[in-house]
């Protein structure tokens, strides 16, 4: 939400139309062969304002790896069915109960665990397993999964609603058409065996865009979990646009505190930089640089692109170095900056970058 109080010495503009555009676009996009999606909420800290835009244009899942992020979007008047993205850590399974319509599991003494407090308030909580088809991160292994669903229907407070796996978060593997007819068939044998039902197969985030496009057969798939790609419109194979979405519905804006000409190499011995690195520079001569004023506290700021043609040099906690090239920059001049998924995962957990929201066309903003 927005720090009234506080200048907006480092702001992210967030672009609620653009926002908008993107999530109905590809709400049409997926639904056109049958897949709902989920919207994810955690790349924004579960912003409640960019999770009623979600919801007016077409998405009433919305998914979030914390549950404080679930709680403070519940409490905002966000009317959408909840899941937790993340596997529920044992420490927190009431707050999940009682929060989530949904959770992502994978390990059975959670799910039990779950159950337990499930039947103490008098409810059933609904769970997705997460099956492991490659790419490492979380997941139950396939060779293990009928049997983990069998131990679970013994359990009376929790419902399995769906499967899902994840692809392109550590492996980097890719959500192939092979991969996604191994889902499906893995969907297939747990719904015959067991006459259970699936609701959701949910077959990856926004790396499944080129699987998708190219597809004939989406098999059992019938549910994706969107971040990246509804908020910087782009795939996440090869960070490639996809046609018709905004790209920059984000905009990092910093503003200049110093600018002078000097030397391009620092002068005296040379030992670590601040974060433990023997730092290396090329000489260009003398150079006009710019200090802005945020820092690797803020932002990744590897993860961001100037939009005018100047370089970032780099940074430290608080100072981010840029080589201003031809640019004239002058203390007080306003820079902005394009953030990739990295940079905006940290600009909207930052308590000092004030989000401000523009080309808002109703009254959805809260603040
Ligand atoms: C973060 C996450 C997503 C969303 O990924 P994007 O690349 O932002 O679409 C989907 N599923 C799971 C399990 C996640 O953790």
């Amino acid at each position: 939400m927005i720090a009234t109080a506080a200048p907006a010495t480092s702001r992210v503009e967030i672009n609620i139309g653009k926002i908008a555009h993107n999530a109905e676009k590809l709400v049409q996009f997926y639904g056109s062969k049958g897949i709902e999606i989920m919207g994810v909420t955690k790349t924004v800290c579960g912003d409640p304002n960019i999770a009623k835009i979600f919801v007016s244009n077409g998405i009433h899942i919305l998914a979030d790896s914390k549950i404080e992020n679930i709680k403070k979007m519940r409490d905002a008047g966000v009317n959408a069915q909840f899941v937790l993205l993340r596997s529920p850590a044992l420490s927190e399974l009431d707050a999940v109960v009682k929060s989530a319509d949904i959770s992502m599991n994978t390990e059975l003494a959670v799910i039990r665990g779950l159950s337990t407090i499930a039947e103490k308030y008098n409810t059933v909580h609904e769970i997705i397993l997460m099956v492991e088809m490659g790419d490492l991160r979380e997941g139950i292994m396939p060779a293990d999964l009928e049997g983990f669903v069998q131990e679970i229907l013994k359990l009376s407070g929790v419902k399995i609603v769906g499967i899902g796996a994840n692809f392109a978060c550590f492996g980097g593997v890719k959500p192939s058409e092979k991969k996604m007819a191994d889902l499906s068939k893995l969907a297939g044998l747990i719904e015959l065996k067991f006459s259970l039902p699936l609701s959701y197969v949910s077959g990856g985030n926004s790396a499944n865009y080129n699987w998708f496009t190219a597809t004939e057969n989406i098999g059992k798939i019938n549910n994706l979990r969107l971040g990246e790609s509804i908020y910087l419109g782009r795939e996440t194979l090869d960070r490639k646009a996809i046609p018709g979405l905004f790209t920059d519905a984000f905009t990092f804006i910093s503003e200049v505190i110093e600018s002078k000409i000097k030397p391009s190499v620092p002068d005296g011995e040379t030992g670590q930089d601040a974060f433990g690195n023997q730092p290396k520079f090329r000489d260009r001569g003398l150079i006009r640089r710019a200090i802005v004023a945020f820092g690797s506290q803020d932002v990744l700021v590897t993860g961001l692109t100037p939009e005018l043609d100047i370089e970032i040099l780099g940074s430290s906690s608080d100072h981010t170095i840029l080589d201003a090239k031809d640019v004239n920059l002058q203390v007080g001049d306003q820079v902005k900056f394009s953030p990739n998924y990295g940079a905006l995962l940290a600009i909207m957990s930052s308590s000092y970058i004030t989000k401000k929201y523009t080309n808002v066309k109703d009254n959805h903003i809260l603040t």
